[in-house]
C-alpha cells in the first residue's frame, strides 16, 4: 500500500444526539475490505464514558424530547422517509456494504433492498398498534395501552450489517422506542454513513444513537447500563448468554437472535435439480456467513451417493472471486479472525469426515480471506462440525434411513433457529414440519426471509421474535388501565 492511501481513510465517529461526535479515548480501530485485507476506514473505539453520554441522549429524548409526543402518524412518515433515502443511495449502499463485508456485490444489492422495505412495513406498522378492552365483571372500564418500552440497545453483528441495523431499529421507532445501534466492529461503514440522512427526515436528535466499539467495550456497557431498558441482540450463542447474565443485573428485556446448525433434509422424492440448487444454496450463499446456514445436510440413504456426487459436480461452479465482480457467487470471509476460525474446521473436518469438495484457501487469490466451498460427506451427527455453528461455507453431508431417523438427527442440536425439508408428498411435509423444533421451517426450499413473517429461534438459538408484527412486540410494554365507574365509595372501612 503505498503512503498516501493511508491519508485517503475516512474516518468515522460516533453518532450521538443528532451529532458526529469524538469519543472520549480518541483511540481509533481499522475496518478492512476483506477481499484485499486494506484498510479502509477508521472509526472510534468507544468505552464507558462514550456509552454514558449516548444512553444520555436516548433517555432525554426519551423522557422528555419531542419523539415523546410525535404521533403514530409521523413515526411511520419518518419510516418511510427512511426508506426513501435508502432506495435513493440503494447503489452506493450496496457497494460500499459490499467492500466492506466481501459479500458478492449482487447479494449487496438485495439486501439494501430489503433495507427499505424493511422500514416501509414498520413505517406502516406504526399506525396499527392497537390496544384491547377487557371484559372485568366489575362496574369499570379495564383496557390496555401500548407503550414503547423505553432505549432499546442494539448489537448487531456482521453478515448482514444494515440489514440486521434496519430489522432492530424499524420496529423500535414504529413503537416509539429510542435507540443505541452498537453495528459490528468488522462492518459498521454502512450504519454510519445510513446516520448522514437521520436529520434530513425528521427524526429528532437522540433517537438514534450510534456507537461505535468492541463487543467486549462499548458493547458490555451498553448492557450493562441502568439507563437502558431492553437489549436486543444478534450474534453468536456465547455472547448471547453473556448478554443475559449482565442485564439480569438491572432486570432488562433482552431479545436474543444466536446460532444455527439448520438441518436441509432431503427425501428420494424430492425434486432432484432443485435439492441439489437448495441444498447448496442453503449454506453457501452469503460465504456460509448466515445464522440460518443449511449447515447439516440429511439425505435419505436411497439417493445418498448421487445426492453428493450432484452436489459436487455443481459446487465445482461457484464463482469465487472479487465481491464487485457481478458475476461472484461467493467473496472472502468477513475478517482474518473468522479465516483462521472456519480453517480450524476445515482442518477438524478433515479428521472427522470425507471430503468431497473443498477443504482449503483457494489457490488463485494471493490476498483476501478466500476459503473453497467445502463439502464434508459421511460426517456423524455427533462429529464437532455438525454440533457447532461454523459460520463459513461448510456443509456437513449426513445420511439417514427413515422419517424418524432423519426428524431425530435434525433435532439432535442444541440449537432450533430454521429447518428445511424437500418431498413431493404433503403429508410427509407436515409430519416433519411438525416434529422439528426450530423456529423457521421452510418447504421445498431455504434462506427465503421476508418482513412480513416472523424470524427468531428455538432452544439455544435464543428467543423473541423479529419481523412483522412479533418484531413491534417485542418493543412495546402493556398498560393496564382500570377506569372505575362506580360513584358510590368502596365502603370497606
Ligand atoms: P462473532 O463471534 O462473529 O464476532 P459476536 O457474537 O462476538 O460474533 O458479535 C456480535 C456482536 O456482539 C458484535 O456487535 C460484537 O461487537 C458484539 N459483542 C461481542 N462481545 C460482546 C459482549 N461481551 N457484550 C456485548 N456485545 C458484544
Ligand atoms: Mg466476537
Amino acid at each position: 500500500m503505498s503512503s498516501s492511501t493511508k491519508t485517503e481513510f475516512q474516518t468515522y465517529d460516533n453518532f450521538i444526539n443528532g451529532e458526529w461526535t469524538k469519543n472520549a479515548s480518541g483511540e481509533m480501530f481499522p475496518v478492512y475490505d476483506p477481499s484485499t485485507e486494506e484498510v479502509i476506514a477508521q472509526v472510534a473505539s468507544s468505552n464507558q464514558a462514550d456509552v454514558e453520554k449516548a444512553v444520555k441522549a436516548a433517555r432525554a429524548a426519551f423522557d422528555s424530547g419531542p419523539w415523546a409526543t410525535t404521533s403514530a402518524q409521523d413515526r411511520g412518515r419518518i419510516l418511510f422517509k427512511l426508506a426513501e433515502k435508502i432506495r435513493q443511495n440503494s447503489a452506493r449502499l450496496a457497494e460500499l456494504e459490499c467492500r466492506n463485508t466481501g459479500k458478492p456485490i449482487v447479494e449487496a444489492e438485495y439486501d439494501i433492498a430489503d433495507v427499505a422495505t424493511c422500514f416501509e412495513y414498520y413505517g406502516g406498522l406504526a399506525t396499527k398498534v392497537l390496544g384491547s378492552v377487557n371484559p372485568v365483571p366489575a362496574n369499570a372500564l379495564s383496557f390496555t395501552l401500548r407503550e414503547p418500552v423505553g432505549v432499546a440497545g442494539q448489537i448487531i453483528p456482521w453478515n448482514y450489517p444494515l440489514l440486521m441495523a434496519a430489522w432492530k431499529l424499524a420496529p423500535a421507532l414504529a413503537a416509539g422506542c429510542t435507540c443505541i445501534l452498537k453495528p459490528a466492529e468488522q462492518t459498521p461503514l454502512t450504519a454510519l454513513e445510513f446516520a448522514n440522512c437521520f436529520a434530513e427526515v425528521g427524526l429528532p436528535p437522540g433517537v438514534v444513537n450510534i456507537i461505535n466499539g468492541l463487543g467486549e467495550t462499548a458493547g458490555a456497557a451498553l448492557v450493562a447500563h441502568p439507563g437502558v431498558d431492553k437489549i436486543a441482540f444478534t450474534g453468536s450463542a456465547a455472547v448471547g448468554k453473556l448478554i443475559v447474565k449482565s442485564a439480569a443485573d438491572t432486570l432488562k428485556r433482552v431479545t436474543l437472535e444466536l446460532g444455527g446448525k439448520s438441518p436441509n433434509i432431503f427425501f428420494t422424492d424430492a425434486d432432484w435439480e432443485a435439492s441439489i440448487d437448495g441444498a447448496l444454496f442453503g449454506v453457501f450463499i452469503n460465504q456460509g456467513e448466515v445464522c440460518s446456514a443449511g449447515s447439516r445436510i440429511l439425505v435419505e440413504k436411497k439417493i445418498y451417493p448421487q445426492f453428493v456426487e450432484a452436489m459436487t459436480e455443481k459446487a465445482k461452479r461457484i464463482k469465487l472471486g472479487a465481491p464487485l465482480d457481478r458475476e461472484t457467487k461467493m467473496g472472502p470471509l468477513v475478517s482474518k479472525e473468522q479465516y483462521d476460525r472456519v480453517s480450524s474446521y476445515l482442518e477438524l473436518g478433515k479428521k472427522e469426515a470425507k471430503v468431497a469438495i473443498g477443504g482449503n484457501r483457494p489457490r488463485e487469490f494471493g490476498k483476501g480471506f478466500y476459503l473453497e466451498p467445502t463439502i464434508f460427506y459421511d460426517v456423524d451427527n455427533t462429529a464437532r462440525i455438525a454440533r457447532e455453528e461454523i459460520f463459513g461455507p461448510v456443509a456437513t453431508v449426513i445420511p439417514f434411513e427413515a422419517e424418524s431417523d432423519a426428524i431425530r438427527i435434525a433435532n439432535d442440536t442444541l440449537y432450533g433457529l430454521a429447518a428445511a425439508v424437500w418431498t413431493r408428498d404433503i403429508y410427509k411435509a407436515f409430519r416433519v414440519v411438525k416434529s422439528l423444533r426450530a423456529g423457521i421451517v421452510w418447504v421445498n426450499h431455504m434462506q427465503p426471509t421476508y418482513v412480513e413473517a416472523p424470524w427468531g429461534g428455538y432452544k439455544q438459538s435464543g428467543f423473541g421474535r423479529e419481523l412483522g408484527p412479533w418484531g413491534l412486540e417485542e418493543y412495546l410494554e402493556t398498560k393496564q388501565v382500570f377506569v372505575n365507574l362506580d360513584e358510590a365509595p368502596i365502603n370497606w372501612y
